[in-house]
């Protein structure tokens, strides 16, 4: 068995999760990228990070499927032996009144968003409790602190996510596991790329931190979450957002 701490990063094909997946690999953490539908970025990553000695793997999974979850988690153990951390950072957004959000619209952003977190933490707990440590690291967002308009179901989702951090870091604290939360505001990611120009002036011209915030500083606040310093830190929702929520 690997005695290198390994981490499993949901997403990691893009944005957050690749900028995740780089840093804890050059860190020298065994690194498992998950992806679901960007598999050439995912593994031009995988290969360039393996061609620079780092220890990775890739493995196509929808997180919203709990057999794919399942299987993630069990080739990341097959590979690496242990998953020490999880970050569940595979998200999906979408912009729509409330009042034209379609069933399916609901259901998919639902089921990304926040089954996948249940899909793939419920999947990686057995070894962890059998380990008597884990980290599991949460992306939520400001929008599931505040709520956002246009976006009542990328809330919600994201808002169920911290209740399911609260909730469960009680009940698996005794078993050595923290469960944490990063609530990040604006990123500069594709993920917004269907905001203007002025749209993001308008927004970044409302925060105490007058600017967008850029993936290390996401990358850096899970790095604490995972490392030893963190160790009595649990059920909290860290807000990286520039001031967006205060
Ligand atoms: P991004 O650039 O759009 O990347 C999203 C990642 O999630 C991709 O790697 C994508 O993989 C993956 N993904 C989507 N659906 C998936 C599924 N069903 N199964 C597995 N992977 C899936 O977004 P990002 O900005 O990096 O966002 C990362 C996380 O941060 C999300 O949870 C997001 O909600 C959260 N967040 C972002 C911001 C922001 O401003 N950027 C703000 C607050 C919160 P494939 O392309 O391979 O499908």
């Amino acid at each position: 068995m690997d005695s290198k701490k390994t981490v499993v990063i949901t997403g990691a094909s893009k944005g957050i999760g690749a900028h995740m997946a780089i840093y804890f690999a050059e860190k020298g953490y065994n690194v498992v990228i998950n992806y679901n539908m960007s598999a050439e970025s995912a593994l031009l990553l995988r290969n360039s990070l393996a061609q620079n000695g780092c220890s990775v793997m890739a493995q196509k999974a929808n997180v919203a499927n709990k057999l794919e979850a399942d299987l993630l988690i069990k080739e990341a153990l097959y590979k690496f032996g242990s998953v020490d951390i999880l970050i569940n950072n595979a998200g999906i957004s979408s912009q729509n009144l409330f009042t034209d959000i379609s069933e399916n619209e609901w259901n998919n952003m639902i089921n990304v968003n926040l089954t996948g977190v249940f899909n793939c933490t419920q999947a990686v707990l057995p070894t962890m409790i059998n380990n008597k440590f884990g980290r599991i690291i949460n992306i939520s967002s400001a929008w599931g602190v505040t709520g956002a308009s246009c976006e009542v179901h990328y809330s919600a989702a994201k808002a169920g996510v911290i209740g399911l951090t609260k909730a469960l870091a009680k009940e698996v604290g005794p078993s050595g596991i923290t469960v944490n939360c990063i609530a990040p505001g604006i990123i500069d990611t594709q993920m917004n790329s269907h905001l203007t120009t002025d749209e993001l002036k308008e927004f970044t011209d409302s925060l105490p931190i007058q600017r967008i915030g850029n993936t290390i500083e996401i990358v850096k606040t899970a790095e604490f979450l995972a490392s030893d310093f963190a160790g009595y830190i649990t059920g909290q929702t860290i807000c990286v957002d520039g001031g967006l929520t205060i």
